[in-house]
């Protein structure tokens, strides 16, 4: 297997020579984060005033953990660390979750961005000469702008295409016979689904690769796009407020994704007693920015749950790579009293190939119970359309939910194409119970 470095010397860089630089930029991080007003009066009530007191990354324990509440507060120039004009940009987060969050960058800050991005996509295997369909929003969203420089840089030439108006996007493909897609998993497998509508044949397509993120998707999706599109699939990690996307992404041999240590420092915590963990226990990530000057973050909280794999990566990486995003513990649900994460739903579902490419799970209380109902769209191909191999597969799927997450639930099955679409991030959960 060809592997393609970026950056060579620092993706392959000895984890001693790693420490050394972590410490001399979390150092100067934390100088930064001492101008903002937030962090002058957070750091000081743990005696830290200068960067002479920080000595070692150990230090980071003393330093308070920085939250989404905590951004919000500061909003709008709270966590400004440079003079304004300085800033050449703002991103917000999507707000799934609430108000967005502003992130701001200098020159500097988008270079090094830039740079991470075109690590990324070279650690898939891209090369120059392919043509790179950038199927995410352009706009406040990271996803757009922050593939559309990296990819730039690296040399691909680029469809700005942003998300949306599938016919459009399918007659891109085909007209410049582009051959590596940037999307969120939701809306691929949309695509996927919509080429005999539109007479696409797939030998018409040069489609080879697939960049996906943004959103919790299971390894069953993977590879149920896979498949459907015949195409290799790379999951693609980050958040805006560390930058967006290009904090982790896969080598070639997709064994989870390799998180950018120089420029992010990684700790692994329990969400509940907030202490770190030093083996490889899932737990949620939290970062601080090593190289960013206009928004330094110092142990953000991203309530992302993953673990870290410290094994050696064939491809000579040293950075550790983290696991699949099981979900935000925020998206976990309470079902009668079982902890429930949609994750888990959607691996069943994408397990059966009679189910289509899109669900929905939706709770309702019904008396003192919690009632759970996943509408799932059929696929068109393999449905035959006599009811008794409907009822087989209803059964079938209400048996392999109950016994993944010990809930029974109602299945309902749908048409193809009659669920709502979700072009960005799909909401996959209605919550109709009352908030206590
Ligand atoms: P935003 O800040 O709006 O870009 O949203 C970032 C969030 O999207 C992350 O904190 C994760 O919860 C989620 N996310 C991004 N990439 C992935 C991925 N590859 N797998 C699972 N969740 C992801
Ligand atoms: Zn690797």
């Amino acid at each position: 297997m060809e592997i393609k470095f970026w950056n060579k010397q620092i993706e392959v860089i000895d984890r001693d020579s790693l420490r050394k630089l972590q410490l001399e930029r979390f150092r100067k991080t934390v100088e930064m984060a001492l101008k903002t007003t937030f962090y002058k009066k957070r750091l000081a009530e743990v005696q830290i005033k200068s960067i002479d007191d920080i000595r070692s990354l150990d230090d980071i324990k003393r330093i308070p953990f920085t939250t989404k509440n905590d951004l919000r507060d500061a909003y709008p120039y709270g966590l400004l660390s440079v003079n304004k004009e300085n800033v050449v940009r703002l991103h917000t987060s999507s707000g799934t979750t609430g108000t967005p969050t502003v992130i701001y960058h200098t020159e500097e800050d988008i270079r090094n961005w830039t740079d991470l991005i075109a690590r990324c996509i070279c650690a898939s295997g891209v090369n120059r000469g392919d043509v790179f369909q950038n199927m995410t929003t352009y706009g406040l969203f990271t996803g757009g702008l922050g593939f559309h420089y990296g990819a730039e840089k690296m040399g691909v030439l680029v469809i700005p295409a942003s998300s949306g108006n599938t016919r459009r996007q399918l007659k891109l493909m085909k007209d410049f016979g582009t051959t590596v897609v940037h999307a969120t998993p939701g809306y691929l497998l949309h695509i996927a689904s919509q080429l005999g509508t539109y007479g696409i044949k797939r030998p018409e397509l040069k489609l080879r690769k697939a960049f996906l993120g943004a959103e919790p998707y299971s390894e069953e999706t993977r590879r149920k796009i896979e498949d459907l599109l015949e195409i290799e699939v790379y999951n693609s990690y980050g958040l805006s407020e560390m930058n967006g996307p290009g904090v982790a992404f896969e080598c070639v041999y997709k064994n989870g994704m390799h998180l950018w240590e120089d420029s992010f420092l990684m700790e692994v915590i329990d969400p509940v007693t907030k202490e770190a963990y030093d083996d490889d226990s899932e737990g949620e990530l939290v970062f601080t920015t090593l190289t960013r000057t206009a928004t330094p973050l110092l142990r953000y909280r991203t309530r992302d749950l993953s673990r870290v794999y410290s094994d050696i990566c064939p491809c000579g990486r040293t950075h550790k790579r983290i696991a699949r995003i099981k979900g935000r513990s925020d998206d976990m649900l309470i079902i009668n009293g079982v902890n429930v994460f949609p994750s888990q739903i959607e691996e069943v579902l994408m397990k059966n190939p009679q189910v289509g490419t899109n669900y929905l799970i939706e709770i309702d209380k019904e008396g003192v119970l919690d009632r759970v109902t996943v509408k799932t769209e059929i696929n068109s191909k393999l449905f035959t359309g006599d009811i008794s191999s409907l009822n087989r597969l209803e059964i079938a799927i209400k048996e392999q939910i109950r016994d993944t997450i010990l809930v029974n639930p109602l299945i309902e099955l749908h048409e193809p194409l009659s669920l709502p679409v979700s072009e960005g991030k799909a909401k996959r959960v209605i919550d109709n119970r009352p908030q206590i």
